[in-house]
């Protein structure tokens, strides 16, 4: 017989039947935290069923926002952008869970609040493209190297949920 329960324990990518067990990076930028939404977000993602393994207020450098967004560089907004993020305390997060990274992004909803979903983070509690509260990773390969980039490999806790039998049976 097994002696572990299917998916417990085992880290993200280590193969096995955890393989769909991901991470991703969500930040909640400046404007979020100013207006007190931390643990209305937070508690989207923990309710939903996802495992929060890292978690730091930062207020990131010009130069760190640059580069966090450096691929949106050429675009006319990136200044105003990193001047934003850079602005006040971040709450840098890492989210473990089936599917995390893909379905977090339709918990944020769509990046113009104006078009956001209402139910979604964006679509409830943001109303313009510039102050859209929130940040998540857009794909496997983005998560992997922004978790890198805010965090250490020691920051990331590994741990068991008592709660994921419920969640993933
Ligand atoms: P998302 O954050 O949904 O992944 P993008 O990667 O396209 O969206 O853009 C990154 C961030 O840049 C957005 O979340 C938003 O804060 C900002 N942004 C995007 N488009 C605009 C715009 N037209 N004007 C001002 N800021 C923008």
């Amino acid at each position: 017989a097994r002696r572990h329960p299917r998916r417990s324990l085992h880290a993200p990518g280590s193969g096995g039947a955890c393989c769909r067990m991901e991470r991703t990076f969500i930040a909640i930028k400046p404007d979020g935290v100013q207006r007190g939404l931390i643990s209305e977000i937070v508690s989207r993602f923990e309710r939903k069923g996802y495992k929060l393994v890292a978690i730091k207020l930062v207020v990131p450098s010009k130069q760190f926002a640059e580069k966090h967004y450096h691929d949106l560089k050429e675009r006319p907004f990136f200044n105003g952008l990193c001047d934003f993020l850079s602005s006040g305390p971040v709450l840098a997060m890492v989210w473990e869970g089936e599917g995390v990274i893909k379905y977090g992004r339709k918990l944020i909803g769509a990046t113009d609040p104006s078009k956001s979903e209402p139910g979604t983070i964006r679509g409830d509690l943001a109303v313009v493209v510039g102050r859209n509260i929130i940040h998540g990773s857009d794909g496997p390969e983005t998560a992997k190297d922004e978790i890198a980039l805010w965090f250490q490999p020691k920051e990331l806790v590994s741990y068991t949920s008592n709660e994921e039998k419920w969640i993933y049976g």
